[in-house]
């Protein structure tokens, strides 16, 4: 069947549709009724049916892959690399749910887990839906802040974390971390687990709460633990956005719509299948990692390599060469990882064979083109853009490689995916914007299987976040976006990142694309400041591609940059002043904080920043600021 006939079943008839879907998983119970929409916008799939998503990414394969690996976990950063098979993933999860068990965890109960990229991360987070408890995976390495108010908000009955974790070679300490933040909240877990890897020289434990992985490990050994059977629609996983504009949404997600969103996907976008490899470099701890190192490629019986390190370490070829060694097919990685790429020698690119590898996908912001064709031509394969957001948890414009490659458009992620009825909506009028013209992307309701059930104890900000922002019930991305007469969809930014020229509506990634243009830029974050005599104008920072530019060449730099945009937009979206640092500000999923760079520029507080990742960059925008180059 072709894309467009799917899709329009997909809309048009979504019942049959996600019925024969459903099919791909294994249900202890079928559903009795596929759609429940009696309470827009909220939707339950698969009513009544019951099933596990640990039994779909475990106990299914074992007949026909007990000995195939399952699991590949390589660190860098410890120098290790270990495979489980699926046999193996088996006894590690039931043995991690026996744990659970006598730590006093069971169905319902919330776990968070704290955990940098490594096997046991993917045990706990299977072991908890083995029972049913609920996992919130929060990043590691977040600071205390954050991990408290994560803490609270979930209430959870444990809380699993490693000794430390690493970072280009240095130890990173959690216990400190995960003791201060429990001091902090007001819900804290009355249990901790502790996974060392015997990296912290001076762990120190608190008698009573604190329990040693290992040591339980070794006494529950070999122990079997039933599933537990979950009507479709109990919550599966909390998981809390990456702050990028405010305050964390916990995501609420279910059982049986995302395995069935997890097996459709990784068929027709991802093109993976049983025994084949996907390497997704994500951390766990975003959405991407959830559906893509660990659930979709289980789900249906495929390896995955997890990855604990930099990407350039030892050097900036170590993810091609676990390409070559491992025949991994699909790659999945973000723009951001593979701008620190291009900032190395592109040689890097093509050491290895890379001839089992199909595609490599991105995602997570904007793919700008001039990465999409470094990257590109550097490893000749088809670089395949692809646009969602936490809330969906997969990804809602594809060009379904999997199905049938379509035209890659540069710039654009492509069509809707399965489901998702896309319409680009006028701010002010609330139509339908026309081919061309800039609006807001939406997504009519119910939404498909796999996307948020709601915001955890909050279905109140769950529609206020999302569904009240036009006249008719629609879900909002959020995100600014044009469509093109084929309907592919060209993501602008987010809608608060609009930049008003002098009445003129520009999209901060509409420049962003034209600075980037410029050979020696490596990254570039373009924002918008008041302006007495325009209202805002835009600004640019931009960090330099290494060895590209003397010093003394920083000035030509910056007017060759704006050159660039009068050339590409015309004057009007001509920066006001161009910014050249070392590094620009960052969320830990490698998001940039543009509201903290417009805050600093407007000389204003910079805010809540507690998900920036690296501090020194932004000192360093106030350095040039203030330097005023
Ligand atoms: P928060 O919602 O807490 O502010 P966030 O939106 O950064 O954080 P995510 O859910 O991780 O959290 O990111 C989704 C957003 O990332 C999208 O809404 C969009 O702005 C951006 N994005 C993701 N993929 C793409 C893509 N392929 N092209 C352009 N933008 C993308
Ligand atoms: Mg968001």
């Amino acid at each position: 069947m072709s894309y467009e006939t799917m899709h329009r079943e997909s809309i048009e008839q979504p019942e049959k549709f996600w019925a024969e879907q459903a099919k791909a998983i294994y249900w202890h119970k079928q559903p009795e009724q596929i759609l429940d929409y009696s309470k827009p916008p909220f939707r339950r799939w698969f009513v009544g049916g019951q099933t596990n998503l640990c039994y779909n990414a475990i106990d299914r394969h074992l007949a026909e892959r007990a000995d195939q690996a399952a699991l590949i976990a390589i660190s860098t950063e410890t120098n290790t690399r270990k495979t489980y098979t699926y046999a193996d993933l088996y006894r590690e999860v039931n043995t991690f749910a026996a744990i659970l068990q006598t730590l006093d965890v069971g169905q319902g109960d919330r776990v968070v887990i704290y955990m940098p990229n490594i096997a046991e991360a993917v045990f706990a987070m299977l072991a908890c839906a083995r029972i049913g408890a609920i996992h919130s995976v929060v990043f590691g390495g977040f600071a205390a802040h954050n991990l408290a108010l994560r803490i609270d908000d979930a209430q959870p009955k444990l809380l699993i974390c490693a000794d430390a974790g690493m970072r280009a070679g240095k130890v990173i300490r959690y216990k400190p971390l995960v003791d201060e933040a429990c001091a902090m909240a007001k819900n804290a877990p009355p249990k901790v687990l502790i996974v060392s890897r015997g990296l912290d020289a001076d762990l120190t434990t608190i008698a009573g709460r604190d329990k040693d992985y290992h040591a339980l490990k070794s006494s529950h050994e070999g122990r079997e633990v039933p599933v537990a059977w979950l009507e479709s629609n109990a919550p599966s996983y909390l998981l809390y956005t990456s702050g990028t504009t405010g305050k964390p949404k916990g995501v609420q997600r279910d059982v049986g719509g995302y395995a069935v969103a997890m097996a459709l996907s990784m068929r027709t976008v991802f093109d993976v299948g049983p025994g084949q490899t996907m390497f997704t470099t994500s951390d766990i701890g975003w959405a991407v990692g959830h559906s893509y190192n660990v659930y979709g490629p289980l789900i249906v019986g495929a390896t995955c390599i997890l990855y604990d390190g930099l990407p350039i370490q030892p050097d900036a070829g170590i993810w091609w060469q676990i390409c070559a060694e491992y025949g991994v097919r699909s790659m999945f990685s973000s723009p951001t990882a593979i701008r620190v790429l291009k900032k190395h020698d592109a040689a890097f690119l093509k050491q290895y064979d890379l001839s089992a590898l199909k595609y490599l996908f991105l995602a997570g912001e904007p793919l700008d083109e001039s990465t999409a064709s470094w990257i590109g031509d550097g490893i000749g394969k088809p670089i395949i853009d692809n646009y969602w957001q936490t809330e969906t948890g997969w990804p809602t414009l594809t060009l379904l490689p999997g199905l049938e490659l379509k035209k890659i458009k540069l710039g654009s992620p492509g069509l809707p995916n399965f489901g998702f009825n896309a319409r680009v909506i006028n701010e002010v009028t609330g139509a339908d914007a026309a081919p061309g013209e800039k609006g807001v992307l939406t997504f009519v309701p119910p939404l498909p299987p796999g996307c948020m059930s709601t915001i955890w104890n909050d279905d109140e900000r769950f529609l206020r976040s999302y569904f009240s922002h036009f006249k008719e019930l629609l879900y909002s991305s959020l995100d600014w976006a044009i469509r093109d007469e084929d309907g592919y969809t060209f993501i602008l930014g987010r809608t608060d990142d609009v930049i008003n020229v002098a009445g003129h509506r520009l999209g901060t990634r509409e420049i962003e694309e034209s600075v980037a243009t410029h050979a020696s830029v490596a990254e570039v974050a373009v924002i918008g400041v008041r302006d007495e005599l325009k209202g805002q104008v835009p600004i640019v920072f931009a960090t330099l591609k290494i060895g590209s530019l003397e010093a003394a060449g920083k000035h030509d730099a910056a007017i060759g940059m704006q050159q660039r945009v009068v050339d590409l937009l015309g004057g009007i979206a001509k920066p006001a002043h161009v910014y050249i640092v070392n590094a620009l500000p960052k969320t830990r999923s490698g998001k940039l904080l543009r509201r903290s760079l417009q805050a600093l520029a407007e000389d204003r507080d910079p805010g809540d920043l507690s998900t920036l990742d690296d501090p020194a960059a932004l000192e360093d925008v106030r350095a040039a600021l203030l330097r005023g180059s």
